[in-house]
């Protein structure tokens, strides 16, 4: 399973009742960040997540309302008594960022590690996180972020009981090594129910709509979408300032076959976002605005009965 918290549903500049759009995911005791704009220390801390476990930190590009509370994360890093290490991934030029802002946070006792990404990279993260990046279209180089958690194989105990197959193979068998015994060879593919779905989490923001992004995002359980416009009539704008309008957003959604839709990164200058949700909502019907500080838990999806051999 993958725990889901979003610190805030502000673009441009934090406000006295909306922080700045960052998303915070946890998986096997791991947790990352992504973004970090100014204030997210104290958004966090009223999430109730602990700083401790966070191994990586992700940047989706160098505008200050993603990066300027970096220095203030890492020293909340610093006060958690974490020593293990920690990465940052961002786009060309991250490095140098990072470099920039130690000027104000100079000890850590901790290694900071810095990873730069391109679209088209596919890594894995602590826990098991498999990432995938694509460039997206926005002022300057911003990347989009897929997270997909695989899930392994069913061991089928019935059908290795049924066989007779002795209890002390069974561990090497679920994690897919043939054995031998008893002259003879059992494989693990047969012991193995079919391959199961695992869990996809999306995170898109400060871009134009791409022809890439339904296939990026595809049948992502959640996926996280700017919307820093409500209608279509502020199109215009968005294109300008390279950003979405909530139909665009619900488009992807729909076009992508995700689960469900968080809009995030609201203009200042929108006070009511719900107003805009129901003409998105004939878009795409499972759209939300961003629920913030609440901690969401997607769970692996139920699997069919797997039917018995022999
Ligand atoms: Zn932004
Ligand atoms: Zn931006």
């Amino acid at each position: 399973m993958i725990d889901v918290c979003l610190l805030g549903t502000g673009g441009m500049m934090p406000l006295p009742d909306r922080w700045l759009s960052s998303l915070l995911l946890r998986t096997g005791g791991h947790t990352l960040l992504i973004d970090c704009g100014e204030g997210t220390q104290i958004s966090w801390k009223l999430s109730g997540w602990s700083f401790n476990d966070t191994d990586s930190i992700l940047l989706t590009h160098h505008h200050a309302d993603h990066v300027a509370g970096l220095p203030g994360i890492l020293y909340q890093l610093a006060h958690s008594m974490r020593t293990d290490p920690v990465t940052i991934y961002g786009p060309m030029g991250t490095e140098a960022l990072v470099e920039a802002l130690r000027h104000i946070v100079p000890r850590l006792p901790y290694q900071l590690r810095v990873h730069e990404i391109f679209g088209g990279d596919r890594l894995v993260l602590p826990g098991g996180l498999e990432l995938e990046v694509l460039e997206v279209s926005h002022r300057i180089t911003c990347l989009a972020y897929s997270f997909s958690l695989p899930r392994s194989r069913e061991f089928q105990r019935d059908v290795a009981e049924s066989r007779g197959i002795p209890v002390e193979y069974w561990k090497r068998l679920q994690a897919g090594e043939d054995v031998e015994y008893d002259g003879r060879v059992v494989r693990a593919d047969d012991l193995l129910g079919p391959p199961r779905d695992g869990i996809k989490v999306s995170m898109v923001t400060d871009t134009r709509p791409t022809s890439e992004l339904p296939q990026f995002v595809r049948e992502s359980n959640l996926l996280v979408c700017e919307g820093m416009y409500g209608t279509e009539e502020e199109r215009v704008r968005a294109d300008e300032r390279g950003h979405m309008v909530f139909p665009e957003a619900a488009e992807i959604a729909r076009r992508g076959r995700v689960g469900e839709l968080w809009l995030t990164h609201f203009s200042p200058a929108m006070q009511s976002p719900e107003d805009h949700l129901p003409a998105t909502r004939e878009i795409f019907p499972n759209t939300f605005l961003g629920p913030v500080h609440e901690t969401r838990t997607i769970p692996f999806p139920e699997q069919d009965i797997v039917p018995r051999h022999e």
